[in-house]
């Protein structure tokens, strides 16, 4: 692919390179999980592309759902004040919930998710984060599962946006001059 994106955005992680790593952390909670009943639960937008290509790197069944959560803040910056956009289309009380994240930057975007979901009783929850910038670390988040651990820097692509821009980039960068 040429890709037109190629001028503005240096790549970080590319498209193998991060195939390989959603095939490991699948085989991971393959392995994990084989005895429970899985609900992958995508958080809308960022984690739809990363979450798609774990769900089939993932052998065992499960239960796909979608929550869609709003973060204030201006382009690049979480203020911590998160509203859901989009409900879960069924309870998971006594269910064992995988939550997807795109990224954890300051953690505080995850923290509501958790403490949200923990009121409906479920019989786990976990993370799986595509990214991880423990520089900016607010709040003290677990992730269980992580595919790579980034620097400083504002990631774009693979599902991740700069104003709702590079979500479809097949690889993760860094917008050129940023
Ligand atoms: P947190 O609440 O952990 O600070 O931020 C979580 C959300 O902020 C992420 O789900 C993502 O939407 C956005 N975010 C944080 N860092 C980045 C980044 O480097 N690039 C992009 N595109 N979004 C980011």
């Amino acid at each position: 692919m040429v890709g037109w994106y190629r001028d503005t955005v240096e790549t970080l992680y590319g498209e193998e390179q991060i195939a390989a790593r959603v095939r490991e952390l699948g085989a991971a909670i393959s392995r994990d999980y084989h005895d429970k009943d899985l609900v992958l639960l995508c958080v809308l937008k960022g984690s739809v592309l990363f979450a798609a290509d774990l769900a089939r790197a993932i052998d065992i069944p499960l239960r796909l759902e979608f929550l869609g959560v709003q973060s204030y803040g201006d382009d690049i910056k979480s203020s911590g004040v998160v509203q859901i956009t989009l409900d879960l289309t069924r309870p998971i009380e006594g269910e064992h919930v995988l939550v997807v994240e795109d990224i954890v930057d300051t953690g505080l975007t995850l923290d509501y998710i958790l403490s949200t979901l923990k009121t409906r009783n479920p019989a786990s929850v976990r993370v799986c984060s595509l990214l991880h910038k423990p520089a900016r670390m607010k709040k003290q988040v677990p992730i269980d599962y992580l595919g790579f651990t980034i620097d400083d820097v504002f990631v774009v692509g693979y599902g991740l946006d700069w104003a709702q821009k590079y979500r479809n980039l097949p690889e993760i960068g860094v917008v050129k001059g940023t």
